[in-house]
């Protein structure tokens, strides 16, 4: 478990008044990591940090060598185009820097004047991926999305017997993840429809999204040998926002016996900023399991998973259709929900997935699969917003929706607020369904 200190002091102000404004997603307790470049400058591209509406250019502070010993060799990894050298290094590292640029960034630092040199306008940068992703897992850690969902595909058994023992995952595919603004061509694939004789090559007609949290694994741990549950948390080093694109048709005719394939691979959309476990550690919150339910096993169980594994941060999902767009207007909310009400942990995730030996690689990326809460409106797809399909949405456009149209945009969001600490922000994770080629 990452440790409070001063950086997460809420009576901390930045020299960057934009940090300071109520409601920024990026106030000085936030820190997050993102890579990018002046938008349309060919630049090369380097990490950055968010501070308020701006972005401190990590490769530009660097040659100014304000930071010294281990903060200064992680500040030196960042002028990489991707986090992955400074996820290797390890949450000392990470910890140093993170106590580093807070007091580059804070009022009345003695570093502000070179460090103003170093800040870029977020509006005037793009954003690359923020890591080179080598592999992806997407897990299904949420029982009431699972619940949902099994009693659409398999009315007669809902959750199957191995949820409540196993963090079940599939492998997703790494090269069509895209960072936020991504353009997600309605994919075609074998649809077999209720009361069809054969299937057939077509659109998709049930393009969905998945709301889903993403973990970023920081240093990684050698082929055969896993890593414990209580050491998990110290290989990761951040999470994002990230959509599980997905056609539902594709998925219900190819899923068994080996799960999803062609109906997740095409897109997945994650936010640029990657916030870190640091930053979150004053928004922690137990983690527990039903006393009804079977109690993980031993390599799942951890007193401090019990503790603080859990983390409260409130995730929604909203939809811009092409005549809201067209009209100014903003976009709607669909649903709500926390990413506490998770079945399994991050920790979880990350020991079992390293339990049979397997080796996790800086840059990896776990997703925590659809985050659906236990409420009504607390559904994290459409697929269970809709009853399957059978309950339009209605939206505030007179517009309903089951699934998305060609033109609709997505945007996931993200925070994390508690009364007496700073609230600190995820940004968004936006992408828009472009017709089927
Ligand atoms: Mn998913």
């Amino acid at each position: 478990m990452r440790a409070i200190d001063a950086t997460h002091d809420p009576a901390l102000t930045s020299w960057v008044e934009s940090a300071n404004r109520h409601g920024s997603d990026f106030p000085i307790q936030n820190l997050p990591f993102a890579v990018f470049r002046r938008a349309g400058s060919g630049e090369p591209l380097r990490c950055g940090v968010a501070i308020g509406d701006e972005v401190l250019d990590l490769a530009l502070l660097g040659a100014a060598q304000p930071l010294e010993g281990l903060a200064a060799r992680a500040l030196a990894a960042c002028t990489e185009p991707a986090l992955n050298r400074l996820m290797e290094l390890g949450s000392e590292a990470w910890r140093a820097l993170r106590q580093g640029l807070s007091e580059v960034l804070r009022s009345g630092s003695r570093h502000a004047a070179r460090a103003a040199g170093a800040l870029a306008p977020q509006a005037g940068v793009e954003f690359a991926l923020p890591a080179r992703i080598g592999d992806y897992t997407d897990f299904y850690t949420s029982i009431h999305h699972a619940t949902a969902v099994g009693r659409l595909f398999r009315p007669d058994q809902p959750l199957l017997p191995n949820y409540k023992w196993v963090p079940i995952a599939y492998h997703g595919r790494a090269s069509s993840i895209g960072v936020s603004g991504q353009e997600v061509r309605r994919p075609r694939g074998q649809l077999k429809p209720p009361g069809a004789e054969e299937p057939r090559l077509a659109p998709t007609g049930r393009l969905d999204y998945e709301l889903e949290v993403g973990v970023f694994i920081g240093r990684g741990n050698p082929p055969g040998e896993p890593v414990p549950i209580g050491r998990a948390e110290e290989h990761v080093f951040g999470l994002c926002l990230l959509n599980d694109w997905s056609a539902r048709d594709v998925q219900a005719w190819e899923y068994q016996p080996l799960g999803p394939f062609l109906a997740k691979n095409f897109a997945t959309t994650i936010s640029p900023w990657v916030v870190t476990l640091e930053a979150l550690a004053p928004f922690r919150s137990p983690w527990s399991r039903p006393s009804a339910d079977p109690q993980p096993l031993p390599y799942l169980d951890d007193p401090a998973l019990r503790l603080l594994g859990a983390i409260d941060l409130e995730l929604e999902v909203a939809l811009e259709t092409a005549a809201m767009r067209a009209r100014g207007a903003p976009a709607q909310r669909l649903s709500r929900s926390n990413f506490r009400d998770c079945y399994w942990s991050i920790a979880q995730m990350v020991a079992h997935h390293s339990v049979n030996g397997c080796n996790l690689q800086p840059g990896d990326l776990l997703g925590s699969g659809t985050q659906s809460g236990p409420g009504a409106g607390e559904a994290g797809s459409l697929l269970e917003l809709t009853d399957g399909g059978r309950k339009p949405v209605e939206l505030a456009s007179g517009e309903t929706r089951t699934f998305l149209a060609d033109g609709d945009r997505v945007i996931l969001r993200g925070w994390c607020e508690r009364q007496g600490l700073a609230r600190i922000g995820f940004g968004e994770a936006a992408g828009i369904v472009l017709p089927v080629a």
